[in-house]
């Protein structure tokens, strides 16, 4: 490798680690998605400027036409609801590019009769193993967030030993192979294991636990990633491999502690066990107090501070925008407003403040849980918009309840609760909320636009005074 290529390397390495710092606030996120690219394009030219004039320049550039033709559309049309799904299809594709390589240069040497060492022997089998269950693991996710495939977790008895059997067996091939490389036979063993096992592996995880697993199995294409780098001893993929599989990890610790799961939890708490109960005992009788756009818009325009709680809702209605108008004619008039940012509202970490950013509303309006809950008891409004688990008080006080233990927005402490929904259908988890049928709650039943958009015409005309 030449000097040139070398510190084309460095510098893509060093874009690597400033993009994820980047990426982790909202302020620095577009240089952090920039730096990213910019270090994968030098990436991918060094890489092809270091084995010039290549002798497959054609099938070079015929993949990357393809992998372009399919990848911008995804990025473009698909729409940000549906971001793990296509993250999950990503990671799919780039573990099974992982998992051909090393499949590939398996039976080059074998057939070339060039030695494997045991630690290239370990780095190919661990790449194409895992590579392969990255695949089907991630397809899986994708099939349950689309629902393509039921969401509930499929379980079955003797399941742990069944898995636990199959990835026994594809570890010892594994260990055979290392001892030595000549076993043919054995390599389609771990292929097979790692199809079968990526499949087993995700359908007894139910669907609300799929970003989480997905935030995993990008931690494992990352690692398939560095396998590979040592397999084909390119430093930088070891570099990006290893930043990947380092940062998929800790989201995935994260999005636990922010769902109150435990690892194993999450990935084994669904094996032998039907489905989660709902835990609800619903009284009928519970009163629902409903207002109008014109009733919501008089308490807004008396209070003196508002505390903003958005969630998926938001997100589907396209909200963000009037939400960010309707924040901005409450500041004029005098009231303190804040936004309440849970880790998981939405379908995606940060989904929220993507959205607020993408509207322009200041980073300091934007207040994470830990900071915001204290602020509801002085709020004389919380404003929830499309937001439902987020602020289950069940979570607080119903051990019953498939979501206690999760800490939630403690929007039910504010002095009027305002909740724009379409319905009282539940959300993500499937459960109802308490806080609907509270005294001091007044639900706004439409879509979160069409509905913030009705205060804002409301709070105009007061304004001047029509
Ligand atoms: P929820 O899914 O709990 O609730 C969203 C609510 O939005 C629904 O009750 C729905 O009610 C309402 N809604 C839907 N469309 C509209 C619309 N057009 N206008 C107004 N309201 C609408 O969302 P939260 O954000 O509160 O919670 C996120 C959930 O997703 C949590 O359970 C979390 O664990 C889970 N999750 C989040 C992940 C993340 O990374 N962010 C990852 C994995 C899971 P209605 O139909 O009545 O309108």
């Amino acid at each position: 490798m030449t000097a040139g290529v070398q510190l084309a390397y460095l510098i893509a390495a060093i874009l690597f680690v400033l993009s994820l710092k980047w990426l982790s606030a909202p302020t620095t996120a577009r240089r952090g998605v920039l730096a990213g690219e910019i270090g994968m394009a030098i990436a991918v030219l060094s890489t092809i400027f270091a084995i010039w004039p290549p002798a497959n320049l054609g099938w070079i550039l015929a993949a990357l036409l393809m992998g372009t033709a399919i990848g911008a559309p995804m990025a473009i049309f698909m729409p940000m609801t549906a971001m793990p799904q296509r993250i999950a299809l990503s990671h799919a594709f780039g573990a099974l590019a992982a998992a051909l390589v090393g499949t590939s240069e398996y039976y080059v040497a074998v057939t070339e009769g060039h030695h494997l060492s045991a630690f290239t022997m370990g780095a190919l089998g661990f790449e194409v193993l895992l590579g392969f269950l990255t695949f089907t693991g991630s397809l899986m996710a994708f099939g349950k967030l689309q629902g393509v495939l039921p969401q509930r977790p499929i379980t079955y008895r003797g399941q742990n030993a069944v898995n636990f059997t199959l990835m026994g067996v594809a570890i010892v091939a594994l260990v055979w192979l290392i001892i030595d490389p000549t076993q043919t036979l054995l390599f389609p063993v771990l292929i097979v294991g790692g199809l079968l096992f990526g499949v087993l592996l995700i359908i007894p995880i139910g669907g609300a636990d799929m970003p989480t697993v997905i935030s995993l199995l990008n931690s494992y294409a990352g690692l398939a990633g560095a396998a590979m780098g040592f397999v084909l001893g390119n430093p930088l993929l070891i570099v990006a491999g290893a930043l990947d599989g380092a940062s998929g990890f800790i989201l995935s610790v994260i999005m636990c502690r922010a769902m109150n799961r435990s690892f194993t939890n999450v990935l084994f708490g669904a094996f032998g066990q039907v489905t989660a109960s709902s835990g609800g005992d619903e009284d009928d009788d519970r009163i629902v107090r409903s207002a109008s756009a014109d009733e919501a818009a008089m308490v807004l325009e008396a209070a003196r501070k508002v505390i903003i709680a958005p969630g998926y809702g938001m997100a589907v209605a396209q909200a963000q925008h009037k939400v960010r108008e309707l924040a901005d004619m409450l500041t004029k008039n005098g009231t303190e407003v804040l936004f309440a940012i849970h880790p998981v509202a939405g379908r995606m970490p940060g989904h929220m403040n993507v959205l607020l950013a993408e509207a322009d509303v200041p980073y300091d309006q934007l207040k994470e849980m830990d900071e915001v809950n204290p602020e509801f008891a002085q709020a004389d409004v919380a404003l929830v918009i499309g937001a439902n688990d987020v602020t289950n008080p069940a979570a607080r006080t119903d051990e019953s309840s498939p979501i206690y233990g999760m800490p939630v927005l403690d929007v039910d402490k504010a002095g009027t609760v305002m909740v724009i929904k379409r319905s009282m259908s539940p959300g993500f988890a499937g459960i109802d909320n308490p806080l609907y049928y509270n005294e001091n709650t007044m639900m706004l039943f439409g879509d979160a636009k069409q509905f913030v958009a009705d205060i804002v015409g409301e709070l105009s005309r007061s304004a001047a005074g029509v």
